[in-house]
C-alpha cells in the first residue's frame, strides 16, 4: 500500500473498529469491533450492539473524546440494520441540541429512533394466493375472492374480506379446497407520498391582495435555496393556513424528493389539519404523535427515514425524525407554551427548529396570531423576516371587548358569573347564537381545605393541591396520576363534614350555569372528559353542529376552530394566568385570552367578549379592551428590557431532586459554595421550588441569569459536577426555562 492510499483509511477502519452512539443517555459512543466477515459500517448505520446482558441500539457515530480501548477487548457488533442512513444534518443535530441543552448525547440520539420498534423490519403477515384449481362447488362469495385475487395476488385475509365483501369462512373454504395457497411474506415497504399536482393546482383558493402577497415571500424564501426564518402574523382567520399551504405546494411542486414539516402544538389540531391539508392536496399527511398506535408509528418513521413521506403532521417530536430531505418546516401557534419539553431532554421545538433549518438549508416559517415576543425581537433585530396578514378573511370584524370590573359587582363568593356577563348570555340565547365561557382550570374547584383547621388537602409528602373533580366525588393531582375519593374526615383534624371546595374549576361553572339556564344546553371542553383525539373532533362537530347553546372551557378551547354561531365568549377570570412569578405570564396570559376572544364572531356576526378582571388597569386587559396588540408588545418589551430578562439576557435553571430532602439541601448548599465567580453572571438560589415537593421528589432550584452573547452552558459546565445524579439528587438542567414550578 503506498502513503497516499493509506491516507484515506481512517485508524478505526484499520483496527476494524467503529464508535457506536447508543440511545442510552451516555455522552459518548463506545468502540466496537468489527467482526470478520462484517464490512465496516459506514458513519450513521443504525446497528445493533451487546451492552451488559443485553442488546442495544445505536448509530455509528463520528469519533468521541473518550480513551481508546484495546481492540482486542471489545465486543463485537450484532448487527448492520437495512436501514437508511442517519443523515449528517441530522448527526449534526443531534450533536447540536445535546450541547446546547446540555443533555446526554445519547439521550437527543434516542429522540430521532422514537422507539425500537420503528426500526424493525416489515413485520410478517400471512398472504394469501391462486394455488390450484377452481373449486368444485363455487359461489359467489368464492368467485367475487377469486377475482379479487386474480387481479390483485397475495392479499391478506382482512384485505380479501374488505374487498370481496366477504367473511373469513369463504377464505378457510378455499383454502381447504386446495383453490388458494397460505404463505408468508413481510408486509410491503410503506408507498411513496404522491402528489397530484394538478389537482392541487385546481384546488388552490383565490388569494387576497395581502395573501397573495404573503404567500410570495414564502414561495421566494423556498426557492432561495438556502435558509430563512420567517414571521408570518395575522389574526385569527386571516388566512395563515392557506398561505403557508401556498408554500408547502410550491416545494411539492419544484422538488418530488421534497419533504416538509409541519409542527402543531395539539394533537387534535393535527386531526383538523390532517382532513384540511387532505381537501386541498388531495392526499393524507402523515402524522407523528404520541397517539399513533404502534403500526402507524412505525409505518410513518420508515416513511419519514426512506424519504416516501412528503409531509408530515406533528407534535414537538416530528422535529427531530431523520428526514431523508427536509426542505421546509412550518411551526403553526409558534408562541405555544408546548412546544417546550420539560422533561428528559429540556428543549424548546421552536428554537431547535430555527436551528434544524439552518443546519439543513432550509426555510423555516412561524405562524401566529399572537407571537411570541422572542420572535418579534428576533424580527426587529433583522435575524426573521416578517410578513403580515391584516384583515380577517371575508370582512369579519374583529370582536368588541368590554372589561367587567369585578371590584363593582355585587356577588356572593360562590357565584362567577357577573350580572353583565349573566345578561349577555341571556340575550345570546335568545338569539340563537352560541357562547363560549373559558376559564382555565379543569375540575370542579382547584382546592379543598377544612373549615376547622384551616388544613389544605394535599398527597402527604408533596406540595401540590389536591383539585376537586366530577362534582366533588374525588381528589386528583394535576402533577402526577394519583387520585382519592373524596374523605369525610379532615385528614389533619378528622373533624367531620368540615372540607369546603375553594374557587369555580370548569366543572362547577357549568353547575351555576345550569342552575342559572336551566333550558340551555351546556358542555364542558377540557382534557378530562377528552381523551382521544376522536373525542375532541366529535365534541367540536357537536359545536359546529350547534348542539351545544354554552361552552365551558379549559385552553383547550382556544386554539384554531371556527365556528360560525359563536358570538360571546366570556372570560371568567382574565387575571387567573397572572399571579406567579412567571417571566411570560402577561405575554402568555395576552396570547391565551387574545385568542379566545378571536373565537367570538369568525362569521358575518359580530362578535363580543366580556373580560371579568379585578385589575382592569393592568396593561394586558388595556390591551385587550382597546385590541391594542403593539401597545401590549411594547410595554412588555420595555419591562423585559430593563430587567435584562430574556430576550434580553439569558436564563438557565437548575433543579435539584431527590426522594431525601436533606440531601437534596446538602447538595444545593454546596454547590452554592462553588458558584464561580464571573461578572456579568447572576446566580439566584438556592430557593425551595414552588412545589418544593413532587411526585415524592423534594426540589431546590438555582436560577442563572446572564447577558445576550455569554456562554452560560460553558459556565455551567465548569460549575456543575459533571454526572447528573450525585448522591442519590438528580440535576436537571433548563437552559432557556419556561416554567418556574
Ligand atoms: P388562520 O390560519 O389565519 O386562522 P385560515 O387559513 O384558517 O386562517 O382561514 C380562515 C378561514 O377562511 C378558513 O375557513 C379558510 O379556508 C378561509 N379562507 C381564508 N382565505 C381564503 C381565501 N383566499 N379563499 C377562500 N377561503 C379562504
Amino acid at each position: 500500500m503506498t502513503n497516499q492510499e493509506n491516507s484515506t483509511v481512517s485508524p478505526a477502519q484499520k483496527l476494524r473498529t467503529v464508535p457506536v452512539l447508543l440511545t442510552l443517555p451516555f455522552d459518548d459512543p463506545f468502540d466496537y469491533a468489527v467482526p470478520q466477515g462484517m464490512a465496516v459500517p459506514e458513519i450513521g448505520s443504525f446497528v445493533i450492539v451487546p451492552l451488559g446482558n443485553t442488546r442495544r441500539i445505536g448509530v455509528v457515530w463520528e469519533a468521541g473524546a473518550s480513551d481508546p480501548v484495546a481492540p482486542e477487548r471489545l465486543k463485537p457488533l450484532a448487527e448492520v440494520l437495512d436501514l437508511p442512513l442517519v443523515p449528517e444534518v441530522s448527526r449534526d443535530f443531534v450533536a447540536w441540541v445535546a450541547r446546547y441543552t446540555m443533555a446526554p448525547l445519547g439521550s437527543v440520539l434516542r429522540m430521532v429512533v422514537g422507539s425500537p420498534h420503528n426500526l424493525a423490519p416489515p413485520a410478517m403477515q400471512t398472504v394469501y394466493q391462486l394455488a390450484g384449481p377452481p373449486p368444485e362447488r363455487m359461489t359467489s362469495a368464492r368467485e367475487k375472492v377469486l377475482d379479487v385475487l386474480a387481479e390483485f395476488p397475495n392479499q391478506s385475509a382482512t384485505a380479501i374480506m374488505k374487498q370481496a365483501g366477504v367473511s373469513r369462512g369463504v377464505i378457510r373454504g378455499l383454502v381447504e379446497a386446495g383453490t388458494l395457497q397460505a404463505l408468508e411474506m413481510p408486509e410491503a415497504d410503506p408507498i411513496d407520498d404522491d402528489f397530484n399536482l394538478e389537482l392541487m393546482a385546481a384546488q388552490a383558493p383565490t388569494l387576497s391582495d395581502s395573501q397573495a402577497e404573503a404567500a410570495a415571500a414564502l414561495v421566494a424564501a423556498g426557492q432561495s435555496g438556502g435558509y430563512s426564518t420567517t414571521l408570518l402574523e395575522g389574526v385569527t382567520g386571516s388566512g395563515k393556513t392557506e398561505v403557508y399551504f401556498e408554500a408547502i405546494a410550491d416545494i411539492l411542486a419544484q422538488d418530488e424528493t421534497a419533504q416538509v414539516l409541519v409542527l402543531v402544538p395539539e394533537i387534535a389540531l393535527t386531526n383538523q389539519l390532517l382532513s384540511r391539508f387532505e381537501a386541498r392536496f388531495g392526499l393524507h399527511p402523515r402524522a407523528w404523535h404520541s397517539d399513533l398506535r404502534p403500526k402507524e408509528r412505525h409505518d410513518h418513521w420508515q416513511a419519514v427515514a426512506k424519504g416516501k413521506a412528503r409531509v408530515i403532521v406533528g407534535a414537538r417530536s416530528a422535529l427531530m425524525l431523520p428526514y431523508a430531505n427536509l426542505r421546509l418546516v412550518v411551526i403553526d401557534e409558534e408562541h405555544d407554551p408546548s412546544y417546550k419539553q420539560e422533561e428528559q431532554v429540556i428543549y424548546h421545538a421552536r428554537d431547535m427548529a430555527v436551528v434544524r433549518a439552518n443546519l439543513g438549508a432550509c426555510p423555516l416559517v412561524l405562524v401566529s396570531a399572537t407571537p411570541s415576543l422572542e420572535t418579534l425581537v428576533n424580527c426587529q433585530r433583522g435575524r426573521y423576516a416578517h410578513v403580515l396578514l391584516p384583515e380577517r378573511h371575508g370582512g369579519a370584524v374583529l370582536p368588541e371587548v368590554t372589561a367587567v370590573d369585578m371590584r363593582q359587582q355585587d356577588m356572593p363568593s360562590t357565584r362567577w358569573v357577573s350580572p353583565a356577563l349573566y345578561k349577555a348570555l341571556a340575550k345570546t340565547l335568545e338569539e340563537g347564537e352560541q357562547s363560549l365561557l373559558f376559564l382555565n382550570r379543569r375540575g370542579y374547584a382547584p382546592a379543598a381545605i377544612c373549615r376547622t383547621c384551616g388544613h389544605r388537602l394535599q398527597r402527604e409528602g408533596c406540595s401540590a393541591p389536591l383539585v376537586v373533580h366530577r362534582y366533588g366525588n374525588r381528589l386528583q393531582c394535576h402533577h402526577c396520576d394519583y387520585t382519592i375519593p373524596m374523605p369525610r374526615h379532615c385528614p389533619e383534624c378528622e373533624a367531620e363534614d368540615s372540607i369546603v371546595m375553594c374557587g369555580p374549576g370548569v366543572e362547577r361553572l357549568a353547575e351555576e350555569l345550569a342552575g342559572l339556564f336551566p333550558e340551555a344546553r351546556i358542555a364542558i371542553m377540557a382534557s378530562d372528559n377528552l381523551r382521544s383525539a376522536a373525542e375532541s373532533q366529535a365534541f367540536i362537530r357537536r359545536i359546529e353542529e350547534h348542539e351545544i347553546d354554552i361552552v365551558v372551557g379549559t385552553q383547550l378551547v382556544a386554539k384554531g376552530h371556527h365556528f360560525p354561531m359563536l358570538t360571546l365568549v366570556g372570560i371568567v377570570d382574565a387575571d387567573l394566568g397572572l399571579s406567579g412569578g412567571d417571566l411570560r405570564a402577561a405575554e402568555r396570559t395576552w396570547q391565551q385570552l387574545w385568542q379566545v376572544a378571536g373565537r367570538a364572531g369568525r362569521d358575518e356576526r359580530p362578535g363580543r367578549v366580556l373580560l371579568q378582571t379585578y385589575m382592569p388597569e393592568h396593561p394586558v386587559m388595556q390591551a385587550l379592551v382597546k385590541g391594542d396588540a403593539e401597545g401590549f408588545y411594547q410595554s412588555e418589551q420595555q419591562e423585559r428590557e430593563a430587567q435584562a430578562m430574556p430576550p434580553f439576557g439569558r436564563l438557565a435553571a437548575v433543579i435539584l431532586s431527590g426522594r431525601d430532602g436533606s440531601s437534596v439541601d446538602q447538595l444545593a448548599r454546596s454547590l452554592a459554595q462553588s458558584i464561580p465567580h464571573q461578572r456579568d453572571i447572576q446566580v439566584l438560589g438556592p430557593a425551595p421550588a414552588p412545589y418544593a415537593v413532587l411526585r415524592g421528589r423534594h426540589r431546590q432550584r438555582f436560577l442563572v441569569k446572564a447577558p445576550l452573547g455569554v456562554n452560560i452552558q460553558q459556565y455551567l459546565r465548569h460549575w456543575l459536577p459533571e454526572a447528573r445524579e450525585v448522591k442519590g439528587v438528580r440535576i436537571a438542567i433548563d437552559i432557556d426555562p419556561y416554567s418556574f414550578l
